[in-house]
This record gives C-alpha cells, structure tokens and sequence, in this order.
C-alpha cells in the first residue's frame, strides 16, 4: 500500500478508536514534537496517560499547543480519539484561518483487532466504551467528505503501512538529464584552506556533483555570513580545485561584471579550461552589492549602467575566446584586435545570473547559454526567457535553464528540524523551511526530478550549513 506524500507543513488530525493504531503511525512519520498526543498530556497535567479525570486540562493545554504551532505555519499532527465533532471541525478552521493544509488521517481497523490490541494493554479501555467509539467511527467516516478537508486518508489499520520506506540510494554516478552543481559560498575552512577546498571538492566529485561553482564576492555577503568571513577571490581557488584529479566542471556563480575588465575575465576563464582539460565554465552578473565595489575601490554605475557592461563583457569575451587574431567589431564593442592565448579547449559556456525579466533575460536570451535563477520563480522566468529568445530570434533550446536552490538537507525529520532552528535567525521556522525545500535527500530528489521535468538543465545547489567535506557527502542522496 503506498501512500501519496501528504501536505507539509501541515495540520494533521488523526481519528480512530483506541487500538486502532494511531499513534504508532504518528511516531513512525513525525517528530516527537510535532505530535500532540492527549493521552502524553492527561500524564502531564494528571496521574498518568489514563487519568480520565484529567482529560479537561490536557485538552485546554492540548488546544493551546494545537494553536500555537498552527499559528506559527508548524507540522502539527492531533492525536486524540478524534470522534468529537465540534473539537475536530473547530481545528479544522483553526487550520484554515491560517492557510495550513488540513489533513485527516482515518484508521479504519477492524472492530476485533482494537479489541484484541486493547485488551493486550496494561489499561486496557472497558470493553463498553470502545463498542461506543468504534460506533462512533463509522458516523465519523460518513460525515468527514462533508466536512471540507484537504485530504482525508484512511489507513486500514490491519496492514498500517511502515513508514514510508528510505528511497534506495540512486546508482552513481549518472550524468543524463538534470545534474546539480555545488556552489561554494561559504568557506569557514579553519586553519588549512587548501586542504579543506580539496576535501570539499574531492567530496563534491565523490558524491557525485557534475561540477563546483564558486560565489564572486570581495566582502562575504549577509545573506550568506558575516563580513569577516573568508570569501576568496574564485578564479585563483578555481585554479587549485583544476589541479586535482576529478571530472568536476569548474567556474563561478556569478561574477560580477563590475569586478574585472570582462577581458580579464576572458583570460582567467581560457586559462581555467586548458588547466582543467576544458572543464571551465563562467557565471556572469551585473553586481548588485554597493558596498564591495566601494570598499575595493570599484566604481558602482547605476543598474542600466551595469546591464550595459554586462551585455557588452560577454561579447567581449566571447571575441576572447573564438578563433583567430582578427579584429572584432560587433553591437556594443570594437577589439584592434583578439589575440588571446591560450584559447579554450572548447566553447565555455556563459551563464548569466539574475531574474530581471526586462533586461538581464533579455541578455541572457540575445547572448548567453543560460540563464539562472531562483528555484521557485522558474516557471515564470523560464516562459520570459522563451518569450525574449522569441524576439530575439533565438532558438530557446539554446539557452539552457539553470536555477540557484538553497537546500536545508537532513538525514531524517529530525535532523532536518535542528538544522532549521539552528539556520534560521529571526526568520520564523516554517517560512525559513519553505524557502529552503527542509527535507530529506530523497525529498530534495523528487524535488529536482520536478525541476527537470519543467526544463530545468542544472540545479547550482548551495548548503547554507556547508562545513566540510562530510556535509558534501551527506548530501549525495539528493542527487538524481
Ligand atoms: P491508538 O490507540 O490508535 O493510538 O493505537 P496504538 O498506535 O497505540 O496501537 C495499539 C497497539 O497496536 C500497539 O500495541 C501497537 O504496537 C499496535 N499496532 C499499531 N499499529 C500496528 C501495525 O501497523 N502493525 C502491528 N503489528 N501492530 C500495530
Ligand atoms: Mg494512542
């Protein structure tokens, strides 16, 4: 029996009769904190799990916890009875009021196995009172179609399905259809960063990773760390990352035009490829971040400016990087002459970074050989790109979907919750989730095989929490 994936986060009310396996389910799915249990509660506020005469403060307690971690946007799974109408309607509206998917699990068992199940416990339910919930059950089962849930699933409580089973690690390595990229943007390499950069790649290549891309910036960036963090210069550290012996495809994401003469850049590129045996790859942006461009003594031109020099750098680099010494005269810019060498070993593809949908897709459409953007936007961006390659006259397969995703990667739902609380600052914990896909390898993998199933070529993923060389393998499930 296998289950279609239910909503998550989401609020979860568990209905069936005691014995009928409900909360065996629950902790087979969900961290011990996203159940709250009345029978757990009755032992808090009273004697023990049994003391009935407890039942109205564990069910105050039991809605102040049900709310508050709805409120908050939290996995929140119910384990009651679930047999009184009005409580589960009235957290089925709790849910509502606050936009959480609300989902009712029925464990519809049959009556002899509660009977059995409840008479082998310790305090076993009076044979009366669970004739009267099993009762109970059947109305409830009549009336939950009505009651305007999102999904109601039932789960026969003879063959409760495990917990969903641990997707088998995929053959490695497989590099058909999407591939995902590792992008190094935090570098908290101790002591000894070369052996750390060798550890992370070798990792990366271990793992299974078709290539690393290195963030392009003088000053770490907030979003990433803080200020005084190293953040090295990438063309140089790619150069130590070629020299290893690996299939990784090398390159950044994305550097800013803004940063070097797009010459400059053509020369360290054409130099990467021939060191790497034709791994090379570049990302290339408009900059955005004032602050660097000051403090390294840099000019920031306005945003049309640097659109500007982005669309006249690639031209610039690609006259670079084509064959011949001849001069180059072209839209935006005019060489005596293009005598670079060493020449790339082959085409090195250019990935223009950024969602502007006015100009910087526009570029990427007229000039590059991707574009890249933020995994949940790209469905939209995808169809402005189309849109713009139309215009320009370009044939959309010639411009490759790349996307920048930020995946929280846990071993288990556990350890995916602790790396959220400890990642997320002042950022709420079911948005900082949502914005960074929280899950489980295998989730992350179903969630690319989506991506490449709307076009996406290559996922760039970059682990907020990236320490080391064992981060990089732990994460190898997630790769298709
Ligand atoms: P609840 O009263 O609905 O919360 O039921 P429990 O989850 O506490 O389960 C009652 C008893 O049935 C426990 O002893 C469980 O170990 C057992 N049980 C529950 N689900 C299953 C199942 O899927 N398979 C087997 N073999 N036993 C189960
Ligand atoms: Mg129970």
């Amino acid at each position: 029996m296998m289950e279609p994936p239910l909503p998550d986060p989401a609020l979860v009310v568990l209905v069936g009769a005691s014995g009928s396996g409900k909360s065996t389910w629950a902790r087979a799915r969900y961290r011990a904190a996203e159940i709250v249990s009345s029978d757990d509660l009755r032992g808090v506020v009273g004697s023990g799990r049994h003391d009935l005469d407890a039942s109205v403060e564990a069910f105050a307690l039991l809605d102040l916890i049900v709310g508050g971690r709805v409120r908050r946007g939290l996995t929140t799974v119910v384990d009651t009875l679930g047999l009184d109408d009005v409580r589960r309607t009235g957290w089925l509206d709790l849910a509502r009021a606050h936009g959480l998917p609300a989902v009712v699990v029925a464990f519809d068992a049959p009556a002899d196995l509660c009977r059995r199940r409840n008479a082998d416990r310790d305090r076993p339910v009076p044979a009366k009172v669970l004739t009267q919930q099993l009762r109970a059950f059947r109305g409830v089962l009549d009336a939950l179609p009505d009651d305007g849930w999102d999904r109601v699933v039932r789960v026969s409580g003879a063959d409760v399905a495990p917990a969903p089973a641990a997707t088998p690690e995929p053959v490695h390595p497989r590099r058909d259809g999407l591939e995902v990229v590792l992008q190094v943007s935090r570098f908290p390499w101790g002591d000894d960063p070369g052996t750390w950069l060798r550890d992370v790649a070798l990792a990366a290549d271990e793992a299974g990773f078709a290539g690393i891309a290195l963030m392009d910036h003088l000053i770490q960036v907030p979003q990433v760390g803080a200020a005084w963090e190293p953040i090295p210069e990438p063309w140089v550290t790619l150069g130590l990352l070629a020299g290893l012996d690996t299939r990784l495809r090398l390159g950044t994401l994305v550097t800013p035009v803004t940063f070097r003469p797009p010459g400059v850049t053509a020369k360290a590129a054409a130099t990467l490829d021939v060191l790497s045996g034709g791994r090379a790859f570049v990302g290339v942006g408009a900059g955005w971040w004032e602050r660097e461009h000051l403090g390294f003594g840099l000019s920031f031109p306005p945003a049309r400016e640097r659109l500007d020099l982005l669309e006249s750098g690639i031209e610039t680099m690609r006259a670079l990087w084509a064959a011949g010494t001849k001069p180059y005269t072209g839209a935006r810019v005019a060489l005596p002459e293009t005598t670079a060498y060493p020449r790339p070993l082959r085409g090195i593809p250019v990935i223009v970074g950024g969602g502007g949908e006015r100009r910087t897709l526009r570029v990427a459409a007229r000039l590059g050989d991707a574009c890249n953007v933020p995994t949940d936007a790209v469905v939209h961006k995808a169809a402005v790109l189309r849109r713009h390659c139309e215009e320009v006259g370009r044939d959309p397969a010639e411009v490759a979907v790349t996307v920048l995703d930020l995946p929280v990667v846990g071993r288990d739902r556990d350890d995916v919750w602790e790396r959220v609380e400890r990642l997320r600052g002042r950022t709420a914990a079911a948005a900082y989730a949502r914005r960074h896909h929280a899950g489980t390898p295998a989730q992350h993998r179903g969630r690319y095989a989506a991506l490449a199933e709307v076009g996406v070529s290559t996922v760039f993923a970059a682990l907020p929490d990236l320490a080391g060389p064992e981060d990089v393998l732990a994460v190898a499930g997630m790769l298709p």
